[in-house]
């Protein structure tokens, strides 16, 4: 028989939608707002509408941000002409933790992945071509995640960036990361080493 009250069962239907929750982290999750406070809901609620309504794009560098320009493009002390090429916003978080990287970021917004129907157009490798052609830059590190999918994009960018600009150094970030790995997920000295190892790509 199911007990669950509708709204509640939607509820638990929506936590576990969530990435890295499964039936029963949103079971108790859903409970865990019954018993609690009516702030605790009405404030989790209004941040989750204030992130979908305050939050941007960089339009430099493709970061959520606040403003037009995320913090560390309208940074003047940001060495621009060293462009770390990322899969997603939240591995910028992991190298900004780290903090020996001086130079400016650029977010891809995902991988080339075929399997997923995702080509080289549903990524933004056409606004990073731009940004290499409008600004002198002395190097790109490619910093895709370590996998197929990762190395595969990396690859591809590598030869798109010949064909627009044949005297720019690209680097790849070095493999002290486990292949496989996630770089959002790995610790400060692994994500150092792999940027003081990175080599000529
Ligand atoms: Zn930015």
């Amino acid at each position: 028989v199911n007990v669950l009250p509708r709204v509640v069962q939607e509820l638990i239907e929506k936590l576990e939608n969530l990435p890295g929750v499964g039936p029963r982290t949103a079971a108790r999750l859903a409970y865990y707002f019954l018993r609690a406070p009516e702030n605790v809901s009405t404030e989790l609620a209004k941040v989750l509408i204030d992130i979908k309504k305050e939050i941007v794009l960089c339009e430099n560098c493709f970061n959520y941000s606040a403003e037009k320009l995320c913090p560390i493009c309208s940074n003047n002390s940001r060495d621009e002409s060293i462009l770390m090429v990322v899969e997603e916003p939240l591995d910028i978080v992991a190298f900004e933790r780290m903090g020996d990287f001086q130079g400016v970021y650029h977010v891809l917004g995902g991988v080339i992945s075929p399997i997923n129907g995702i080509g080289p157009e549903e990524i933004r490798v056409e606004e990073l071509l731009n940004r290499i052609k409008e600004k002198s830059i002395s190097e790109i590190i490619i910093a895709t995640n370590p996998n197929l999918e990762g190395e595969s994009t990396a690859l591809y960018i590598r030869n798109e960036i010949n064909k627009v600009r044949k005297e720019v150094k690209i680097t790849r970030i070095a493999r002290g990361l486990p292949s496989g790995a996630d770089l959002e997920y790995a610790d400060d000295l692994t994500l150092q080493k792999a940027l003081e190892g990175r080599g000529e790509f």
